[in-house]
């Protein structure tokens, strides 16, 4: 049972856009979107250690680091992550990673009285064969995808360490899930990415060298829903602002498209006009994962970029870094 908090859901507490926010994975996908809109929310005392500055998984570093800076609001959007090759052929580095990055970190949150803490999950945390629209319900309820198992397990205990803190400190620390995310400054690694940066760079890479054909990976049957991170950088902002629950909040559009669909958008934007097909060897995972949004609509959040243009702004990101 969850203990009662002084402020329930829905209820608006703005953050000091002056107090010290630690945005834990500030070079990521989700990291570089929640300093671009926390910067454009006024907040002046923003704190983002690159990994290299502060490896997450070194307990003493962490606590070292939280005792000198004191911050009072932590985003906890570090995490070692990767598409359906990297997590089904390096299981070990996803569940040990992240579960280190994960206690540290809210070790040291804890330890330093921090009041607002946000943890984020992923869709891939819920049962293969859940019921879809997703709710938050249907977390812990059936077996998970084998091909993102140690990732999924590893979401699930930050995910219950932070219910944890709540039921033992009454601290108001909330969990958001937010289904496949993309945009500026993604992972477009060729073999360990999603699988819309892997689109993008396949595509153009076909494309500039006037491939005939390309081959993507599984059946292209499986659909997926996309969710830019300036979307979700909103959305982690509204509810540390005004979301107190122990129960996780979904975080999409709502709306799902098969890869096969997917990928014809992404030759569309990318301008490439040659033949696709299908390697059936690889893995499809999980069917179907479309997430319930319902939660988070009734608390006044909603996606605005649409995924033709969503998938334009990202691909000119990735011309632009030369990638
Ligand atoms: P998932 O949502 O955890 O399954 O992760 P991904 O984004 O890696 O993959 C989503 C789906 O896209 C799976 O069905 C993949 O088989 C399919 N897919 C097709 N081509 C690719 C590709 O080039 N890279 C990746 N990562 N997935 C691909």
């Amino acid at each position: 049972m969850s203990v009662a908090h002084a402020v329930p859901t829905g209820t608006c507490r703005p953050l000091d856009r002056s107090a010290p926010v630690f945005v834990a994975g500030r070079n990521g996908l989700v990291g570089s979107a929640l300093w671009r809109l926390l910067t454009a929310e006024g907040f002046s005392s923003l704190l983002g250690p690159t990994s290299t500055e502060l490896d997450l998984r070194d307990r003493p570093a962490v606590f070292e680091w939280f005792t000198k800076h004191r911050p009072h609001v932590v985003i906890l959007a570090a995490a070692r992550v990767g598409g359906i090759n990297a997590n089904n052929t390096r299981p070990t580095d996803f569940i040990s990673d992240n579960l280190m990055i994960q206690v540290n970190v809210l070790d040291a949150a804890l330890r330093n009285g921090v009041q607002w803490l946000l943890f984020l999950g992923s869709s891939c945390i819920y049962p293969k064969y859940a019921e879809n629209p997703i709710r938050e319900e249907a977390l812990l309820t059936g077996k998970l995808e084998p091909t993102n198992e140690a990732y999924a397990v590893a979401k699930i205990a930050g995910i219950t360490q932070v219910r944890a803190v709540r039921r033992q400190h009454g601290l108001p620390w909330i969990c958001a899930m937010p289904t496949n995310l993309y945009g500026p400054g993604d992972n477009f690694h060729p073999v360990h990415s999603h699988v819309l940066p892997s689109l993008i760079r396949r595509f153009h890479q076909a494309r500039t060298e006037r491939s005939p054909k390309v081959v993507n990976w599984g059946s292209g049957e499986p659909r997926r829903e996309f969710l830019h991170s300036d979307d979700l950088a909103r959305a982690c902002l509204l509810l540390l602002e005004g979301y107190d629950s122990d129960s996780p909040v979904n975080v999409g559009t709502g709306e799902d498209l098969s890869i096969r669909e997917l990928s014809d958008l992404v030759a569309s934007v990318v301008g490439y006009e040659g033949a696709v097909e299908w390697d059936t060897s690889q893995p499809d995972g999980t069917y179907r994962k479309v997430l319930d949004i319902s939660r988070i609509t009734a608390l006044g959040w909603a996606p605005t970029i649409k995924l033709a243009d969503g998938i334009a702004d990202t691909y000119a990101w990735y011309e632009s870094a030369g990638l």
